[in-house]
């Protein structure tokens, strides 16, 4: 049996872990079936329990960017522990990466590191609310910014302006301050603006949305934000813990030439350790505590492992700023590859890509919302998925994923792929 290894310790990891995963699309729900248990990994491949290897597009959701176990970054974590692992005071790692950081990314003077996605967005929300003295929020429906309360609201039926909690859990209370807006959508933003005038203190959105899948921003929409937040004073935030550092060197930022107010980050700046940060402008970032009145802490915030971690992936990514062109190449050709075979089998589809960020819905309409995305044929998206599984090759389990490609994919690996894609086609 292919997974015998993985399915024994699921069994084993259920009786102590709730579901048997420590986050919880990791347990293949969406697609059915055993997830597989990871032992090892080098540059584009994994290697599970079971002795089988696959080829990557999960890639840890996004932090592995040059491939699993890439050497600097191994190697100064091992060298960084060797000289403690943690000691709760400043160190010089933390202003070398913050200086890097602030160097790379347009628009920010100041960052604060933290130990996850979640926490960077959770932060930059209460600092923007301190910072504005206002208290609602917008987030768009289908984009996900972390676990924290006030983002795990769902659109209820209808435009709904309030949000409805859609986790036991989060209060009422909580979920009436953050409104909810369709992707893509300005006139929407604009209604929410009108009919809350004077109440928002932030906007938050992923700039090219990967938790719906793939879906890029349409034409002129991250500008049109910019301009509505400026003038309803307004903060506008990019959750960047996907496309940072992935999609350019200063991100979404630098590829659409939008200035945010706050960024936040996580994956890739930690090169696969546990990191998060945001980052502002000097008047904004001084509001945080212990400047400011605005209070954010971390016993582990800007760990020397992590730091050691992050601080050799920003060099490389900041010294081979090619990297980013090879990763636009490399998905470009997998995603013609892709077109190629799906329409040579009459198979319904859509591809959505920016750079190095691709999915492919099963809907022949545009995916350009949450909406749409929810249109996609989950069971044919279920075959695909262990259709490839089965063939070694590792996408997302669940259709509201992105698929991330790493720069460690050869075009070897690339052609495999395809040819992988053209035969589950066959049982679709
Ligand atoms: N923001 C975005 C855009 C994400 O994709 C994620 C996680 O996938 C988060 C925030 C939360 O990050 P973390 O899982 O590190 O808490």
């Amino acid at each position: 049996m292919l997974y015998k290894r993985s399915s024994e310790l699921f069994v084993e990891a259920n009786k102590v872990i709730p579901g048997g995963v420590n986050s919880p699309v990791r347990a293949f729900k969406a697609v059915g079936g055993t997830p597989i248990f990871i032992k090892e990994a080098k540059g584009p491949y994994l290697y599970d329990e079971d002795g089988n290897k696959y080829i990557d597009y999960i890639n840890s959701w996004g932090p592995m960017i040059l491939g699993h176990a890439y050497e600097p970054v191994v190697n100064a974590v091992i060298e960084r522990a060797k000289k403690g692992t943690s000691f709760g005071t400043p160190t010089e790692l933390e202003t070398k990466i913050a200086e890097l950081a602030v160097s790379m990314v347009p628009n920010i003077d100041k960052i604060r590191f933290v130990s996850s996605g979640t926490e960077a967005c959770m932060s930059a929300i209460r600092l923007a609310r301190g910072f504005t003295k206002k208290e609602k929020i917008i987030k768009f429906s289908g984009c996900y910014h972390g676990h924290s309360d006030s983002f795990l609201i769902a659109a209820g039926s209808g435009a709904s302006t309030f949000g409805i909690p859609n986790s036991p859990g989060v209060t009422e209370g909580t979920a009436k301050d953050t409104l909810l807006a369709k992707y893509n959508d300005i006139e929407n933003v604009k209604a929410l603006f009108e009919s809350n005038k004077n109440e928002i203190a932030a906007l938050i959105i992923e700039p090219v949305a990967g938790n719906m899948g793939c879906i890029p921003p349409q034409n002129e929409f991250l500008r049109q934000l910019r301009e509505v937040c400026t003038q309803n004073k307004c903060l506008l935030i990019f959750d960047e813990v996907m496309t940072g550092f992935r999609l350019a060197k200063g991100g979404a930022q630098e590829l659409f030439n939008v200035d945010a107010d706050i960024v936040c980050f996580g994956k890739v700046i930690g090169g696969g350790l546990p990191v998060g940060a945001f980052a502002a402008r000097e008047e904004i970032m001084n509001y945080l505590s212990p400047l400011g009145p605005v209070y954010q802490a971390g016993t582990l915030s800007g760990n020397p492992l992590a730091m050691a971690a992050g601080y050799e992936m920003l060099k490389a990514l900041n010294n081979n700023a090619i990297i980013f062109d090879r990763l636009e190449e490399k998905t470009a050709y997998l995603e013609k590859g892709i077109h190629k075979v799906l329409t040579a089998k009459n198979i319904v589809y859509t591809i959505n890509r920016v750079g190095s960020m691709i999915s492919v819905h099963f809907d022949k309409g545009a995916v350009y919302d949450f909406e749409t995305a929810k249109n996609g044929d989950n069971d044919t998206f279920k075959k695909f998925f262990h259709g490839l599984l089965r063939k070694g090759v590792y996408i997302a389990p669940s259709a509201y994923e992105t698929w991330f490609i790493t720069d460690a994919l050869t075009y070897e690996d690339l052609d495999y792929t395809i040819r992988a894609i053209d035969e589950v086609a066959d049982e679709l």
